[in-house]
Order: structure tokens, then sequence, then C-alpha cells
């Protein structure tokens, strides 16, 4: 069995970069969905440059419109992101038979076992980002690691169009700078609370304390929690991620094939249909 291998496809400010494409006027100027000012309505998405201003999703709209006034505002279309979404969804089929969509603009790939037959991790992670662009126009940030919790992050590395590859032996280095608030799960409160451990990266949290020690700093699930994701680890619940054992599918060649090329499209139409059946 293969080593598993995962990827996790962002969307660039998805809302955000979708209007900039359909409405050639907003491009390079602060975009943000998610209702007008003067509502009660908070931020969905903000482009690139309204993130200059301190804009960001979550934020109330009144906020973002004191930050940034001449904000294009707009209510945005779910229908539209929607339908946006679905043909990035069928694109990435193209690429990998096993696609789950974590959100509206979120991806997990299961590539494991891939590398053979489509190339390497980059190779594919690249071939993802340009059938994206072809289908819709859009720009996206890709991770690529042997687990959700590492893909995730790498994702998050290189924004806009980033594509960052951490293989298992690159864990704990990649991990090593990354602050604290990097990790999954670890909001502004647990963040407090974890302050008194005196750790500023993962790579510190990792080198000063045990597991024992985190949990009885910090209570014995949110140590346990930190102590595993220091180490490239997360609890995962999802069926992109079972491990694939063997799988057999056959067929039968009217004539006998030596075309290397020709065998791997083949293959990878056999792959494909694995996961339809
Ligand atoms: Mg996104």
């Amino acid at each position: 069995m293969s080593d598993p291998l995962v990827a996790l496809v962002d969307l660039d400010a998805f809302f955000a970069q979708i209007e900039q494409l359909e409405n050639p006027q907003y491009r390079g100027k602060p975009v943000i969905i998610g209702g007008r000012p003067g509502g009660r309505g908070v931020v969905a998405t903000a482009s690139y440059e309204a993130r200059t201003f301190g804009v960001h999703s979550a934020m109330p709209t009144n906020t973002a419109y004191r930050l940034c006034p001449d904000g294009i505002f707009l209510r945005g279309d779910m229908a539209k992101y929607s339908d946006y979404s679905r043909r990035i969804f069928e694109a990435l089929h193209d690429v990998t038979p096993v696609v789950e969509k974590a959100s509206v603009d979120e991806f997990y790939l299961d590539l494991s076992g891939m590398e053979k037959l489509s190339g390497s991790a980059k190779e594919i992670g690249t071939r993802c980002k340009a059938v994206i662009k072809e289908a819709t126009g859009l720009t996206c940030s890709i991770g690529i690691g042997p687990n959700r919790l590492i893909a995730k992050l790498a994702s998050e590395y290189r924004k806009p169009d980033g594509l960052t590859v951490v293989s298992k032996n690159q864990i704990n280095r990649f991990l090593d700078a990354l602050p604290l608030k990097a990790m999954r799960g670890i909001g502004p409160k647990t963040l407090k609370r974890i302050a008194k451990l005196n750790v500023e990266t993962i790579g510190q949290l990792r080198e000063r304390y045990t597991l024992s020690e985190l949990q009885q700093a910090v209570g014995e699930r949110t140590g346990s929690n930190l102590y595993h994701q220091s180490r490239g680890s997360y609890p995962e619940r999802s069926a992109t991620h079972r491990p694939r054992h063997s799988v057999s599918k056959e067929t039968t060649f009217s004539e006998d094939i030596s075309d290397p090329q020709q065998l791997k499209q083949i293959m990878q139409k056999l792959a494909f249909m694995w996961r339809v059946h």
C-alpha cells in the first residue's frame, strides 16, 4: 500500500475573486462580500485589496466600512458561487477520483498512490491549479502532505496562488516556525489559556513539553491536541482519508498496448471508474 498523500485545494478569497473576475471594474479594488454597511451583517469574504485595510471575514460589515469606506460592498450571490464550486469539483474530479468537498471553496483530494501514475505531488498540484483556472478562471492555493492537517497548514503557507508540498520527512521542519495559532482548533480563548506555556512556535512547544506536562498545564484534551498537532497529526474524521487497500479492476484490450502514455491513460481511467462504482 502506498503512503497516504492528501491535498487541500483552497480558492483564494473565493466570493470576492469571482466578483472581480466577472466585473473587471472591481479588479485591483477592495471588494467586500457580506451585506451592505448599515445592516447587521458580517463579512463573508474580503478581497486581498480589502485585507490590506484590516478587513477580514466574520468581521461586522459596519466595522469593515469604517476601516475601508471606499470599498465595494456587495451582498453576494450564493447560487452563483455554488455553481462555481460545482464546476471546480468536477474539474478536480478529472485529476483524481477521490474528491471531498469540505466547504464551498475547499476540497480535499486523496492522492495516495497517484504519484506513480500521474507524476510528483508538485506536478499533480500544478495540474489541479491549471484545470481550475481553465474551468473557471480562478486561482487557488494548494497544500499537499501526508495527512489533512499538514495539507491544510501547507495550503495556508503561501497565498494567494500558492502550492506547498510537505513530505513526511519535512513535517517537523515545516511546523517548527509556524505560530501556535496556525494549529487547528486553537481559537483566541485557547490561545490565551496556552499563553502561560511561554512558547511562540509549534517547534518550541514540541521541544519543551511532554504530553503530561501539556495536559497538566492546559487540560487533558487541549494538551493532547497540542501534543499531537506539534508532531504533525490530528484526529481525522473523513472517508477521504481511509487507507486505500489494493484496488482491482479488469479490462481487456482489443490489441496489445505498449505505448506507456496510452497505458497511463487507461490506468487513470480505471482508477476513476473504481471511484464511480
Ligand atoms: Mg478560501
